[in-house]
């Protein structure tokens, strides 16, 4: 091969590599649902069905975080509630383990902590299995990796023992307090309200997408896979399509967790043992000594918002 054609080669590999475009993966934390027990079973099926359809009709190959204590009522395993896990696997997508009771690993000794993870996996296994799939993913409630070095390296020791694979987020937001908000709207049955709420969390998200995008540049000079954190709740069974459609309009495919973590940034070191649980792209960033002036410019939750959601402060 002469000289030219191998830069020609070099040149059209190098297109190929950059035309994959943007990518994320979505991830939906706190199945089967949130506020699972404030709904009636019709609800909720209606409520997850919508959700999964919205993700079909995107193409978007999601994978659900379980805390299988909210499959149960007064001790007992609820069929309704465990059968909408298997429908989440029946459609195609993935299910990772997010503990059993959702504990704060921040709040909880490191024993207590795993106990919880393992008492998660009995029935998370056997619906994986029927499904031909194999328990890999864990997701730290609260984003919370342990607050002191050793917290944090004995946990991170023990997943990869048990060969989970952790499963961080890039684009963290205040979409629980939307939630929140809209759940207290949905009550009202102020539809005007509820349908103005939607608008603004999905305004609100595209900020924030946008803004980790820029974090990404700052930090690795390029966009990196990103991966997208947001809850199994009312607002995204109601949003998702207009969720995933603003993502789609912003350049973006959507990608699976094994194909995310494929990005080398997700080698980068953390070492973020403070009490927050934030994105991997601040943890790196804190990791890396940046100054204050890094982090301006992060879109906030709303004082409408926060007000509807009763919260004082994010
Ligand atoms: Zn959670």
């Amino acid at each position: 091969m002469s000289r030219i054609s191998i830069i020609l080669v070099c040149i059209l590999f190098t297109s190929v590599v950059f035309a994959q475009g943007k990518m994320v993966a979505i991830t939906i934390d706190d199945l089967p649902f949130v506020k699972i027990g404030s709904m009636t079973n019709r609800v909720l099926i209606g409520r997850t069905v919508n959700l999964l359809t919205a993700l079909e009709k995107q193409h978007a190959p999601a994978t659900g975080f379980v805390n299988l204590s909210k499959a149960y009522i007064d001790g007992n395993l609820d069929s309704t509630r465990f059968n909408l896990l298997r429908l989440w696997l029946i459609k195609g997508f993935d299910l990772g383990n997010h503990t059993f009771s959702h504990p704060d690993y921040n709040r909880v000794s490191y024993s207590q902590f795993v106990n919880d993870i393992e008492k998660n996996e009995p029935l998370l296994n056997k619906i994986l299995k029927e499904n031909k799939k194999i328990l890999v993913y864990f997701r730290y409630p609260y984003l919370h990796r342990g607050n002191s070095k050793a917290k944090a390296d004995s946990l991170a020791a023990y997943l990869k023992s048990k060969n989970y694979i952790e499963a961080p987020v890039t684009i963290d937001n205040a979409e629980w307090i939307f939630a929140a908000a809209y759940d207290s709207v949905l009550k009202t049955h102020d539809e005007a309200l509820a349908a103005a709420t939607g608008e603004q969390y999905i305004n609100y998200m595209e900020l924030k997408l946008r803004y980790y995008e820029g974090q990404s540049e700052k930090l690795f000079g390029r966009n990196i896979r990103q991966i997208l954190l947001i809850h199994a709740n009312s607002l995204n069974s109601d949003y998702m399509d207009e969720l995933l459609a603003m993502i789609v309009r912003n350049g973006y495919s959507f990608v699976n967790l094994v194909t995310a973590l494929e990005d080398k940034a997700y080698q980068t070191a953390d070492h973020y043992y403070k009490n927050g649980g934030i994105s991997w792209l601040d943890r790196w960033a804190i990791t890396q000594g940046k100054s204050r002036d890094f982090f301006a410019g992060e879109p906030v939750c709303p004082e409408n918002i926060m007000k509807l959601a009763k919260v004082d402060s994010e």
